[in-house]
């Protein structure tokens, strides 16, 4: 049984199809790189999954559970709110703008959505999230505002926040894009790290050597489709 199981997923804005019946299967510590053109329907994709966008056919299954809909007397219902947050808890996401809230410190920002969220104790919650920015390597940041961070401290504070909820699966949208270009290795390095840890990966990315060397498979998008998938050592490889 796959983390994430994608099949015949459609997804239309207006009169453009993004997605165009994508089938995709993330496995139990896979990093998937999604690549391909801009406009070939990555982002969309991994927002698909994260449950931020509605979908016009096709389906989505987490660890076998079909996400944001439900079968309902022979068709389908769109799950309550509730439940679509019941079930993207068991994901992270880190986002190109990073997202951290202004007003909360570095540590409230990784060790409040593991409270809120999972009601672990503030004590549990704060420890590991000093744990955590520990291994991102901003021990010191614990009680600074994102403002005072580079993009690229902020980026590795999203991604403390994003395993902070012991997630089944992480999705990154084009995580580097939006950083200096001398800010761009210490996030690849993070997200390296946590690869190696074993986590499941899904990363939207245009960076190629992290492509080649720490996704276990590439996925090539083209138009909303997958028009090319293979092991990141055969992706590579000249034909
Ligand atoms: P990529 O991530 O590969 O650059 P996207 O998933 O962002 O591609 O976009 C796929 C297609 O969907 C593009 O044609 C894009 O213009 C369109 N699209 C994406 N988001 C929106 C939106 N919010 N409204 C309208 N069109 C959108
Ligand atoms: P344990 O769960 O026993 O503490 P690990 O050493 O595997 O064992 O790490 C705990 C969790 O911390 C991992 O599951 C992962 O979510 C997170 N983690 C580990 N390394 C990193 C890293 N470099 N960046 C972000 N998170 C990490």
């Amino acid at each position: 049984e796959p983390v994430v199981r994608v099949e015949g997923l459609r997804k239309r804005y207006g009169d453009k199809l993004a997605l165009d019946g994508v089938d995709l299967e993330v496995h139990e510590q896979e990093v998937v790189a999604v690549l391909g053109p801009s406009g070939s329907g990555k982002s969309t994709l991994v927002r698909c999954i994260h449950q931020l966008e509605t979908i016009e056919g096709g389906a989505i299954h987490l660890d076998g559970e079909l996400l944001g809909y439900e079968a309902h007397r022979g068709g389908y219902r769109t799950l309550s709110e509730n439940r679509v947050c019941v079930q993207r808890r068991r994901m992270g996401m880190v986002f190109q703008q990073f997202n951290l809230f202004p007003h909360w410190t570095v540590l409230k920002n990784i060790a409040e959505p593991a409270m809120s969220v999972h009601g672990q104790s503030r004590r549990q919650a704060e420890e590991r999230a000093r744990d955590l920015l520990d291994r991102v390597g901003l021990a010191d940041k614990a009680d600074v505002h994102p403002r005072h961070l580079s993009g690229g401290q902020q980026q590795r504070v999203a991604i403390a926040r994003a395993v902070a909820t012991r997630p089944r699966v992480v999705l990154f949208d084009e995580p580097t894009s939006a950083l200096d270009p001398e800010l761009v290795g210490e996030v690849l390095k993070v997200m390296k790290d946590l690869a190696e840890t074993g986590m499941t990966m899904v990363v939207v990315t245009h960076e190629m050597e992290f492509a080649r060397d720490v996704a276990t498979r590439c996925v090539f998008m083209a138009d909303g489709k997958v028009v090319e998938e293979a092991p990141s050592d055969q992706f590579f490889s000249a034909p």
